[in-house]
């Protein structure tokens, strides 16, 4: 069974002269543990499909299924479930990270919320496997995000999205903004905490070079539609 399948999903926006079909009738599957990388141009509606498939807003047709369970329309607490199994990493971790919390307590946060843990002390533990687990350094734990470098902020951001386990994550440009020599790190970082997990990745991106990098299956966007799925492997090979 995938883990994830979308089938003729919609997302429309209202906008000053009509609609703008953002996502237009997209049907895909994605595996356990493979990551499906999402290409086209800037504005063909990359991000609108990730941001609804997670749920961070509300498509307007079509189904989602996650592990076989219909999750299009959740309730307050059905989406507090989801959004323990769903998450969503950022090309610039400054849209999702408090400039006013230091490394140490931005990745205690969502452990906090979850109330999954006894104590202060259990907390603090697990804050500190996972900032081992995506190579922040201790001495970089008491930091502030503006005094990081980007590759760094990412990981964080990469910790932050990791803290509760997660089976599905949506990478959303996470290394558009590095520089080239951090993007392989980072990326490479990405794929042993596939391994290691059994994660899920769709990984949105406008850089061929990047998804071919990354990805088991690749889907090419246009105007909100899919124009093409195919095998990584098969895109890339030389005729
Ligand atoms: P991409 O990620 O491929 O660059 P987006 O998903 O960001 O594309 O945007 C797809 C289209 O939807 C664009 O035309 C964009 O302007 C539009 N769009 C995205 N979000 C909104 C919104 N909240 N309201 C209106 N239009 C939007
Ligand atoms: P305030 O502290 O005045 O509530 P902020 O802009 O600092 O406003 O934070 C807004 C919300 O973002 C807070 O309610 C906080 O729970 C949440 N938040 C805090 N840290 C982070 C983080 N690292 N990533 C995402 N959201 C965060």
């Amino acid at each position: 069974m995938a883990l994830i399948e979308v089938q003729h999903l919609k997302k429309y926006f209202d906008v000053p002269n009509g609609t703008l079909h953002a996502v237009d009738d997209v049907s895909f599957k994605i595996e356990k543990g493979t990551t499906m990388g999402v290409v086209g141009e800037s504005g063909c509606g990359k991000s609108t499909l990730g941001t609804t498939l997670i749920h961070l807003q509300e498509s307007t047709g079509g189904k989602i299924l996650f592990e076989g369970r219909d999750v299009t329309h959740l309730d307050k607490k059905e989406l507090r479930t989801y959004r323990e199994d769903v998450q969503i990493i950022f090309q610039d971790p400054y849209s999702s990270l408090n400039p006013r919390y230091n490394i140490a307590r931005t990745i205690m946060e969502p452990l906090e919320i979850s109330g999954r843990f006894k104590s202060k002390e259990e907390i603090r533990r697990e804050a500190d496997r996972i900032m081992d687990l995506v190579g922040i350094e201790e001495r970089l734990r008491g930091s502030y995000p503006h005094e990081l470098d980007g590759g760094r902020r990412q990981r964080v951001g990469i910790g932050r999205a990791l803290a509760l386990n997660p089976k599905f994550i949506v990478c959303d440009e996470p290394v558009s903004a590095l520089d080239v020599s951090i993007q392989a790190q980072v990326l490479n970082l990405l794929m042993d905490l596939q391994e290691q997990k059994q994660l899920t990745y769709m990984f949105v991106t406008h850089d061929l070079s990047v998804v071919r990098h990354i990805s088991d299956n690749i889907c090419v966007m246009y105007l909100g539609q899919l124009v093409e799925t195919c095998s990584s492997k098969k895109l890339f090979e030389k005729p």
